[in-house]
């Protein structure tokens, strides 16, 4: 029998289905590579120059309200468009395309620009989650739309532009890859198990400690068994609920505590504006019941060692499999440490 903290060794991740390679021993190896800087700049509450500020201008001379709590939007750059053509393309199955449509949107958080979901309140946070709620159903309701993505990239190093507290929405006519990959998973599990895959987990994590992080009465926050990235989590509800809209009134409130403990938790860390992507895994649109489905939320956070060294997904992870030394349950032990002050 291997040890897991000290052995190399891969892990199944039972929701895509793929491997991920754990090299424990490997973390006392020096850094010679890229160091970023620290985040460390304070934002004004209004930005003069943000095109997502209150009453500001945004691309082709469109001004925003001057609103005081959420705004939704089309986003005026959309990688989807609605009337996108069905028609399909296979030439020997080498050349092969379908039409995509969809509809992309943008949702600011808040009107001040220097928040960000670890510093808005248990109410702010709760308007958010809402907001998501209702354009999860709105969009999802539409005929040519049969999955909706939510998503917030935060911070420089993941990409985003600007630092005003916002995510955006691509909800589209088929299902991408990853959800994709999970539907089969959870499918395949029920089938197999007759229980829901993320429900036995979230039972199973509840009995451990090894990789806890955060939890209170509906939802469970780990530091997934078989993450990719260093401090990546995985926020399971206690309740079966197939999607955003299905939360209830207390779940929602739940839902907005463990998101800002969650934040406050990665800020600590480091001690700096902590960099991520995340988003959430629900049922697809399409009209079919979906009962496999449990939504989650993923936190894939990039950084590594301090708010200047990130992880790279290069070489061996982009042509063999992920790749980590930090092994998911000292991750985890880093986040606990951290999360003592809600
Ligand atoms: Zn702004
Ligand atoms: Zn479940
Ligand atoms: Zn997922």
């Amino acid at each position: 029998m291997f040890s897991l903290s000290e052995s190399s060794h891969r892990r199944l991740n039972p929701l895509s289905g793929e491997w991920v390679l754990v090299s424990p021993h490997r973390t006392q190896r020096p850094w010679l590579g890229q160091v970023e800087t620290a985040i460390t700049e304070s934002q004004p509450a209004y930005d003069p120059s943000c095109y997502l500020c209150p009453g500001n201008e945004r691309a082709r001379g469109v001004h925003n309200p001057k609103y005081d709590s959420t705004f939704v939007f089309d986003n005026d750059f959309p990688a989807l468009l609605p009337q996108t053509t069905t028609s399909e393309l296979n030439e020997k199955g080498l050349i092969v395309a379908q039409g995509e449509s969809g509809i992309c949107r943008v949702v600011c958080f808040s009107p001040r620009h220097d928040l960000t979901l670890a510093r808005m309140s248990p109410g702010e946070t709760r308007r958010v989650i809402d907001v998501w709620a209702d354009q999860f159903s709105d969009l999802g309701a539409r005929d040519h739309i049969n999955y909706v993505q939510i998503f917030e990239n935060r911070g420089a190093a993941m990409g985003a532009s600007n630092p005003h507290p916002h995510c955006q929405i691509w909800a589209s006519s088929s299902v991408p890859n990853e959800p994709r990959k999970e539907q089969l998973s959870l499918h395949n599990y029920k089938a197999q198990h007759d229980r829901c895959l993320l429900c036995e987990y979230f039972l199973y994590e509840s009995k451990a400690s090894e990789r806890f992080v955060l939890s209170n009465e509906h939802f469970l926050v780990v530091v997934p068994f078989w993450a990719n990235w260093p401090f990546e989590t995985l926020i399971i509800g206690k309740r079966h609920v197939l999607d955003i809209a299905g939360l209830s009134s207390d779940e929602r409130d739940a839902f907005a505590d463990i998101l800002g403990r969650l934040t406050r938790c990665y800020d600590r860390l480091f001690n700096t504006s902590f960099p991520y992507s995340m988003g959430f895994h629900q049922r697809p649109t399409d009209g079919q019941e979906h009962p496999e489905w449990h939504m989650h939320t993923h936190f894939y956070p990039p950084l590594l060692r301090s708010a200047s060294i990130r992880k790279f997904m290069v070489g061996f992870e982009l042509l063999g499999s992920p790749q980590r030394d930090i092994t998911a349950e000292a991750a985890a032990a880093r986040l606990r440490e951290v999360s003592s002050n809600p």
